[in-house]
């Protein structure tokens, strides 16, 4: 019989005290034998040096970048204490879901939506303005596709005093005006992407008219931007090895929270766009099972309309549309691929984080892939007993977890599941409208399109 709330030692959320909070964040790569394939240099194919790569990125971004052995890395005083402003981020045991479900498994989710941001990205934002920060520049650029990490950034910058100019995909700028003003609020200069104000976005605006974007083509804006402005570098709120490192806090604290009760997960979820989230959130449980010292189901989730790990290849490809960028290994549907314009369920990159794409391929972890109306059919089952109005992206691992709940409840499996909920959806209110009015569809690329995608790879 399952134990009752009433009867459950286990508080309905669980926060860390101060003093229980990491100070280090985990590197997962210290302990992958197969490391992630090295960056490569477009032109050379060579792996791309750290002088090379501070053209681009900050320099001490560029050393977190390629270090594929340093265990830990000690998180600095100041963003120690920015972090204090809005974490510990609550670990929820999902009762009230639970007892919807009649399901005998143990649900669990890491809320990363407590913040201005109302997504995880703001864990990597503040690292990132901070290293730019100290390396003396005057500002930075990115890109934003659903504007997430746009809004981490801005507020990021603004705290350090740094510009940040925003490319932001064109089909989002439009359909997310509130998102853009957020940032305006942080002082950031958000700009449509693909735009006439780069050499590449006039460029890609010539071979795809009227085109509504996509994150590859924003990233190859900003970094042009950032390598012709003096004092200026380009970061990126997903995808790089530096971005799943400072996202293990995410991870390090669910583990912490879980072990103060004695708690063992039996699988852990999480929904994968570059895989900055899942890889933070897996980290340390990752860690354990590739030292093998525990094991878990860790699960991908993706969406069926851009399904990188599912459906994609394992090959090195550009990470960006106008490949300005170095070549990454990893799944990829191919750096030309554009979901279609009715997907609204964000997590929309065609590449998937060269770490996670190695454990991947090394059968560590699993992926699955789901169509978006029963993703926001998942969402809403979740906001009706939860409380929380969840990101379409973070509704992936939603409808996940309530899959698995499920067959828990046919087996009889008293599992423990836990799983991200990466953000709030308040500017996803456009997509949620779609579906209520019947007008979200299921676009699944076909086998041909995704063939002719993969086709362009270097
Ligand atoms: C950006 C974002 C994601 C996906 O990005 P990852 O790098 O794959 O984690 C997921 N959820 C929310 C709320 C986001 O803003």
């Amino acid at each position: 019989m399952k134990e009752s709330k009433a009867m459950s030692n286990i508080p309905y959320k669980i926060y860390l005290e101060e003093n229980e909070m990491p100070k280090r964040w985990y590197n997962l790569r210290a302990d992958m034998k197969n490391k992630p394939a090295p960056l490569l240099n477009p032109g050379t194919r060579q792996p791309m040096t750290a002088e090379e790569l501070s053209g681009v990125f900050c320099e001490e971004l560029v050393k977190q970048e390629l270090d594929d052995t340093t265990p830990f890395f000690e998180i600095p005083e100041d963003i120690l204490s920015f972090y204090k402003m809005y974490r510990p981020s609550p670990l929820v045991r999902a009762y009230c879901l639970e007892e919807k479900l009649k399901t005998p498994a143990k649900i669990y989710y890491k809320f990363e939506g407590n913040n201005t941001s109302g997504s995880h990205k703001l864990n990597s934002a503040i690292a990132q303005a901070y290293y730019a920060k100290k390396q003396g520049l005057k500002g930075v650029t990115t890109e934003t596709g659903a504007g997430q990490w746009g809004t981490a950034l801005s507020m990021a910058c603004s705290y350090f005093g740094l510009d940040c100019k925003v490319y932001m995909v064109k089909v989002s700028y439009e359909q997310k005006p509130f998102r853009r003003e957020v940032m305006r609020v942080y002082g950031a200069s958000v700009t449509p992407s693909p735009s006439e104000t780069t050499k590449i976005g006039r460029q890609i605006l010539e071979e795809y008219p009227g085109t509504t974007g996509s994150l590859g083509c924003a990233i190859s804006e900003a970094v042009e931007v950032a390598t012709s402005t003096d004092g200026y570098r380009y970061v990126l709120g997903s995808v790089l090895n530096q971005v799943l490192l400072h996202q293990s806090v995410i991870g390090l604290e669910t583990k912490a929270a879980l072990d103060k009760f004695g708690i063992k997960p039996d699988m852990i979820i999480g929904c994968a766009g570059g895989g900055s989230n899942l890889g933070g959130l897996i980290a340390p449980f990752m860690g354990e099972k590739l030292r093998g010292e525990a094991d878990y189901d860790i699960v991908a989730v993706e969406p069926a309309s851009c399904p990188s790990f599912t459906r994609g290849t394992y090959a090195y490809d550009f990470c960006d549309t106008g490949k300005v960028c170095p070549l990454a290994k990893m799944y990829t549907l191919g750096s030309g691929y554009i979901p279609a314009p009715n997907h609204a369920g964000g997590l929309r990159y065609h590449g998937m984080s060269s770490t996670l794409s190695q454990l991947y391929d090394d059968g560590l972890m699993r992926a699955v892939s789901v169509p978006q109306t029963e993703v926001f059919a998942a969402a809403e089952e979740f906001a009706r007993v939860e409380g929380i109005l969840p990101a379409p992206e973070s509704s992936h691992a939603i409808k996940v977890a309530m899959d698995e709940a499920k067959k828990c409840k046919e087996t009889g499996e008293e599992k423990t599941i836990v799983f991200g909920l990466t953000g709030t959806g308040y500017f996803d209110m456009v997509a949620y409208e779609k579906y209520h009015d019947g007008k979200m569809e299921d676009y699944v690329p076909t086998d041909e399109e995704i063939a002719a995608s993969v086709a362009k790879l270097p």
